[in-house]
């Protein structure tokens, strides 16, 4: 069963098809569709819905979105679903490290709790959707650690893994990452609805 994903990122593409293996999952750019979608939604499920649904009905297929970002806790949640233009600009990764290290520079270490969360969703051809979140705990540290991963990896120190995303092995990063435990608990929903 083909299952298309409304992103071109290699990166989520790869993550989404070691959780749904036996399907075969394209992007949507190789499944021909080639338009840009608005994200206008004030939530991770609302964005989601809206990527997968644009997928789905163009193509009359399966369709699977993502939507993510980082919630720091001294920022009032913070930039969430701004976390790619968070600066103002879409997608500077280094523009947005900056801008969190300046509006946190006063925080104190034990008030920089963080979470990545992660909102996935399934849409069928007839209509049917279905939804699931994953979230990844952790805390802001005060200057970043590695250079691996994306966005804001490198200055989220990971509970889980007791080091940053920076610096962690992509293994170790999926094996706690907000978007795997998303995909795992939509796995389930699917199965478990039996759609
Ligand atoms: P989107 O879901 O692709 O729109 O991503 C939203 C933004 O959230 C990204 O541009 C990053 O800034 C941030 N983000 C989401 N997931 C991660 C992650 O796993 N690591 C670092 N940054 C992330």
């Amino acid at each position: 069963m083909q299952i298309v994903v409304a992103s071109g990122n290699k990166a989520k593409l790869r993550e989404i098809a070691q959780i749904f293996r036996g399907y075969d999952i394209v992007s949507m750019q190789e499944a021909g569709f080639s338009g840009d979608i608005e994200e206008t939604g004030k939530t991770f499920e609302e964005n989601a819905l809206i990527k997968a649904r644009a997928v789905s009905e163009a193509l009359h297929c399966i369709a699977l979105a993502d939507d993510s970002g980082l919630c720091v806790d001294a920022l009032g949640g913070a930039p969430g679903v701004y976390s790619a233009r968070f600066c103002g600009r879409h997608g500077d990764d280094a523009a947005n490290n900056r801008l969190l290290l300046e509006k946190l520079k006063d925080v104190p270490q034990n008030q920089r709790t963080a979470y990545f969360e992660s909102c996935v969703a399934l849409v069928f051809e007839n209509g049917e959707s279905l939804v699931a979140s994953g979230r990844t705990y952790g805390r802001i540290l005060f200057s970043e650690e590695g250079n691996g991963g994306f966005g804001y990896d490198p200055l989220f120190y990971s509970d889980d893994l007791g080091k940053s995303f920076g610096v962690a092995a992509p293994e170790e990063k999926n094996a706690v990452s907000h978007r795997a435990r998303a995909l795992q608990a939509l796995a389930a929903k699917w199965k478990e609805r039996g759609l």
